[in-house]
C-alpha cells in the first residue's frame, strides 16, 4: 500500500467515524429505495421506502426466518428480486461451528466492494502501528481454503477466506508476500496443507515478519503440530526432500522448487525444539516476527495464555470482528491486550441496529465482559448505531447489501467507548450458544469465565489446558454438564499425559470451582438438587484434533473453524467420549456468595 493510500485510509476512518449519523441514515435510504419492490419488503412495506415505517413493519429476524427465502435463490427459482435487486454473485458459506449449521448468505458486487473498502482502512491501521510489512518481509499466515460448492442455481457457496484466497490481486501478491503457495492454501487435505505451511515458513524463516491465521485456534494448533512433527519436518529439510506421504502432486511440485539440503537450519530447528520448554519457541524460530496477527477475543480467548507462552513477548494482534453477514469492525489499538480489545463499528458496511439485553454485563478481573445470566431478554425496541450507551450490552441487527433485513448476527456485544461519533464494543459472545439441562441457560461467556478461573488451578501443577467444550448430559436426572477437557504439561514435547497422573484433588476442585463461578441460577438449581455435579471428562491429546476433522468432514471451512464452546452433536459427542481418559465430578454444591 503506497503512503498516500494509507494516510487516505486513515482519514476516511476519521470521516467515517465522525459522520457515522448521517452515514448510516443514507445508506438506509439507499438500501430501501433500491429493494423497495423485492418480494421480502413488498410483503412488510408494500413498495414505500420510510425509515420509520421500516422499523416499524419489517420484522427482526433471524437466518431460520430468511432461509427459505435464501434456499429459493440458491435452488435457481426463476423468479428475481426475492431479497435483493442486485444480482447475487455467490454466496458466502458460514462456519456455522459457534452453534448451528453452515448457513448461506447472499453476495453482490456491492458486498465484494464494501470488504475492499474494509481492507483498505484495516491495512491503514496496521500501518500505523507496524510500519509497511509488505516491504519489510513474508507473513506466514496459516491459510486453509475449502472447495467452492456449486447451488442448483449455478451460484457458487465459498467461505469468505476461501472467496478472499481465490481473489486475483491474493493470487498475484501471494509469491512475494506470503510463505505459502497457492497449491498448499487450496489442499483439500488439511493435515497434508498444514504439514507444508508449516515446512515452508521454517524454510523461509529468516523473511517471515508476520505469523497469523484467522482465528488464535489455528495458530496454537500448528505450534503443535510443530511439537508432533518437527523431527520429520527436519529430516525433510535435511534430505531435500518431502515425505512419501504428501502426495499431492501440486504441493510436491510446490516443495521442489523450494526445498534444498540445508543442514545448518536443520541444526537450529533441532536445537530450538528439543527445548525442554517450548517457552518463545515462535520468536526463537522465526526471529523476525514483529507480532502474531489473529483473532484472541470471544471464544479464541481461551487460546491466549497458550499462545502467548509460545510466542515469548510478541503482541498479540486481533484486527477485526467480522462474519459471513458482514465486515463490521476494526481494532484501532492493536498493540492493546487480547482481554482489553474493543473494534470499533465502520458506518458505511451495513446498517445496525442494536437490541439491548436486560442483563448487565460485569466486567471479570482480567477485564473481560460477562453476562450474569443467560436469559438475553430484549428491553425496549432496538437503537440506532450512535443511540447505544456506554456499558450496555447489545445483540446486533444488520440490514445490508446482502439481502438482510433487520437480522439478528447473534453476536452480543458490550459498548465501551467511542471513537469519533461511532460506539465502540468488546466481544462478549454468541447468543444462540447456550448449554441448560433444566430451565437454567448458560451463556458461552459464562462457560468461558469459569473454564478461565478452574484451569489456573492446573497451573502449580505444570499442566496447561489446551483446548475444552462443554456437553449438557440430560441421559440421567437431573441432568448434569459435562466439560470436555484436553490437558497437556507445560514443558517437554512428550505430550502422553495420562488421566491416573492428574491429581484427582486438583480436578475435583477445578469442577468445583467451575461451579462457583457459574451464575446464581445454577448454583441456584445445583443446591436444590435440579442439577447434579459437574463433570469434567479429561480426553486424550489429540481429541480436539478428531473434532476439527470431524466439522471440517462436515463442511466447516478450517479457516474459519472456531472450535464449539457447546456440543450439541451426537458423533461430534462420540468423538469426544471415545477419547476420554479420566473423570471427575465435584464433590460439594457451590458457594452462593459469588
Ligand atoms: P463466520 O460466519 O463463520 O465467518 O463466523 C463469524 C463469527 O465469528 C461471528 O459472528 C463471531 O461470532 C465470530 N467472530 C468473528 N470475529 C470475531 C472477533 N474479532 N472476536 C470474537 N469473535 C469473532
Amino acid at each position: 500500500m503506497a503512503t498516500n493510500d494509507y494516510e487516505s485510509g486513515l482519514k476516511m476512518m476519521e470521516e467515517l467515524t465522525t459522520d457515522a449519523r448521517q452515514i448510516q441514515d443514507q445508506l438506509l435510504g439507499e438500501l430501501l429505495s433500491k429493494n423497495a419492490e423485492t418480494e421480502y419488503l413488498q410483503g412488510f412495506l408494500h413498495g414505500q421506502t420510510d425509515k420509520q415505517l421500516f422499523k416499524k413493519k419489517v420484522p427482526i429476524v433471524t437466518y431460520e426466518h430468511l432461509k427459505p427465502y435464501i434456499d429459493r435463490i440458491a435452488n435457481g427459482e426463476a423468479s428475481s428480486d426475492i431479497l435483493l435487486v442486485e444480482p447475487l454473485t455467490g454466496f458466502s458459506l458460514s462456519s456455522g461451528t459457534s452453534g448451528g449449521l453452515p448457513k448461506l448468505v447472499p453476495t453482490t458486487a456491492e458486498s465484494a466492494h464494501k470488504t475492499a473498502t474494509f481492507n483498505k482502512l484495516y491495512r491503514s491501521v496496521m500501518i500505523k502501528h507496524f510500519g509497511d510489512i509488505n516491504q519489510a518481509g513474508k507473513r506466514m499466515e496459516l491459510m486453509f481454503a475449502k472447495p467452492e460448492v456449486k447451488t442448483p442455481s449455478g451460484l457458487k457457496a465459498s467461505a469468505v477466506s476461501t472467496r478472499a484466497f481465490k481473489g486475483s490481486s491474493f493470487k498475484a501478491i501471494l509469491p512475494k508476500l506470503y510463505t505459502s503457495p497457492f497449491e498448499i492454501i487450496f489442499c483439500p487435505d488439511t493435515k497434508q496443507s498444514m504439514y507444508c505451511q508449516i515446512l515452508f515458513g521454517l524454510i523461509q524463516r529468516n523473511e517471515v515478519i508476520m505469523i497469523g491465521s484467522i482465528f488464535a485456534s489455528t495458530v496454537v494448533r500448528s505450534i503443535k503440530f510443530l511439537e508432533n512433527n518437527w523431527k520429520e519436518l527436519c529430516s525433510n529439510i535435511k534430505t531435500g526432500q518431502i515425505s512419501e506421504w504428501i502426495t499431492d502432486s501440486g504441493y510436491r511440485n510446490a516443495a521442489s522448487l523450494i526445498l534444498k539440503p540445508n543442514p545448518e537450519l536443520v541444526d537450529l530447528i533441532e536445537d530450538v525444539c528439543s527445548c525442554k520448554s517450548w517457552e518463545g519457541i515462535i520468536r526463537k524460530l522465526w526471529p523476525k516476527t514483529k507480532y502474531i496477527g489473529t483473532v484472541c477475543t470471544g471464544a479464541m480467548l481461551q487460546y491466549t495464555a497458550e499462545l502467548e507462552f509460545y510466542c515469548g513477548g510478541l503482541p498479540l494482534v486481533s484486527g477485526f470482528y467480522a462474519c459471513s453477514e458482514g465486515a463490521i469492525g476494526i481494532n484501532l489499538e492493536p498493540l492493546c491486550k487480547p482481554s482489553d480489545v474493543s473494534y470499533t463499528f465502520l458506518p458505511n458496511m451495513v446498517y445496525y441496529e442494536f437490541l439491548s439485553i436486560k442483563e448487565d454485563c460485569d466486567t471479570d478481573s482480567q477485564n473481560q465482559v460477562q453476562l450474569n445470566a443467560m436469559s438475553h431478554h430484549e428491553d425496549t425496541g432496538p437503537v440506532d448505531l450512535v443511540n447505544v450507551k456506554l456499558g450496555q450490552c447489545y445483540e446486533v441487527l444488520v440490514t445490508s447489501s446482502m439481502g438482510l433485513y433487520r437480522y439478528k448476527v447473534r453476536d452480543i456485544i458490550k459498548v465501551t467507548g467511542f471513537h469519533n461519533n461511532t460506539p465502540q464494543f468488546q466481544f462478549v459472545g454468541r447468543q444462540n450458544v447456550a448449554l441448560g439441562v433444566d430451565m437454567e441457560r448458560t451463556s458461552e461467556a459464562d462457560i468461558l469465565k469459569a473454564v478461565a478461573e478452574a484451569k489456573a488451578l492446573l497451573d502449580p501443577l505444570g499442566l496447561i489446558l489446551t483446548e475444552y467444550t462443554s456437553y449438557g448430559d440430560t441421559s440421567s436426572t437431573p441432568g448434569h454438564y459435562v466439560i470436555f477437557w484436553e490437558i497437556k504439561p507445560k514443558e517437554g514435547n512428550n505430550n502422553n499425559n495420562n488421566g491416573k497422573e492428574l491429581d484427582p484433588k486438583v480436578m475435583e476442585e477445578c469442577c468445583s470451582k467451575m461451579e462457583d463461578s457459574l451464575h446464581f441460577t445454577y448454583r441456584m438449581y445445583r443446591k436444590e438438587n435440579m442439577i447434579a455435579a459437574l463433570e469434567i471428562r479429561v480426553v486424550k491429546q489429540g481429541t480436539f484434533e478428531s473434532l476439527l476433522d470431524y466439522f471440517v468432514s462436515k463442511g466447516a471451512s478450517l479457516s474459519q473453524y472456531k472450535t464449539p464452546i457447546c456440543i450439541k452433536s451426537k458423533e461430534a459427542l462420540n468423538i469426544l467420549d471415545s477419547r476420554v481418559i479420566a473423570k471427575f465430578f465435584s464433590p460439594r454444591t457451590p458457594t452462593q456468595d459469588n
